[in-house]
């Protein structure tokens, strides 16, 4: 279960002082899928990342999966991450001379867990549908599939949440469906989803639609 408490982030740059979030109250249960909307600039890449512990908060609590994440330091926060966190974004960049398998396997070179066996990049190839792929570099790749490709390398460390900023902003209908179908079976196995997006097209996969404004939750 992810729960904030009055959470703030103010970014403080050497003239100014922006604040991105302001009081922000939300409890996101076990194999929820939560889709995130507002107007660009509104804090929704400050929103994930913060409860994705690549942000540290400001003020406020925030517990995720009973971590106190607030109260942790940068490393207890990157173990945290490895542990428990899938990110996708929208420019997800892969390692450009790296081919499919081996950017997908790259985050499980940095968690020690003997669940990801369980797990074979093969498996998640063909999950993701991109098994013919499988030793194409991202030049070689199609915008969705390589989308397809982020998700494969989220889940490849088996992850209780996963995180997901605008991850179909370049994708066509067709391709964005598709991505979105892949993190709604994620949730359907189990795990809990937030997702950044400005489309209609995650509405109806999603439990719930949070609308963020400067800052805010908006009811
Ligand atoms: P969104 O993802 O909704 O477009 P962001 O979370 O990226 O919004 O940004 C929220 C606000 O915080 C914006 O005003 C942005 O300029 C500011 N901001 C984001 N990151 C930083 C940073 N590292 N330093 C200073 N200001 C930042
Ligand atoms: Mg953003």
């Amino acid at each position: 279960m992810i729960k904030l408490e009055k959470v703030g982030k103010i970014f403080k740059t050497q003239y100014i002082e922006v604040k991105a979030l302001t009081d922000i109250n939300l409890e996101v249960n076990k194999g929820e899928f939560v889709v995130v909307k507002g107007p660009s600039g509104c804090g929704k890449s400050t929103l994930l990342l913060t409860i994705g512990g690549m942000l540290k908060a400001t003020t406020g609590n925030i517990i995720v999966n009973s971590n106190r994440i607030h109260k942790m330091d940068e490393r207890q926060r990157a173990k945290f991450r490895a542990e428990n966190i899938g990110f996708v974004f929208q420019m997800f960049h892969l390692v450009p001379y790296l081919n499919l398998v081996e950017n997908v396997q790259l985050p499980a070179g940095t968690v020690r867990n003997k669940s990801l066996n369980k797990l074979t990049v093969i498996e998640l190839l063909k999950r993701l549908h991109l098994t013919e792929r499988a030793k194409h570099k991202p030049l070689e790749m199609s915008a969705g599939e390589i989308q397809r490709a982020a998700i494969a390398r989220a889940l490849i460390i088996q992850p209780k949440i996963i995180l997901a900023d605008e991850p179909t902003g370049n994708l066509d209908p067709e391709n964005s469906v598709e991505v979105i179908k892949h993190l709604w079976e994620f949730k359907n196995d189990g795990g809990t989803v937030i997702m950044v997006t400005h489309g209609a097209d995650a509405d109806k996969f999603a439990d719930r639609i949070v609308q963020l404004r400067n800052g805010t939750i908006s009811k």
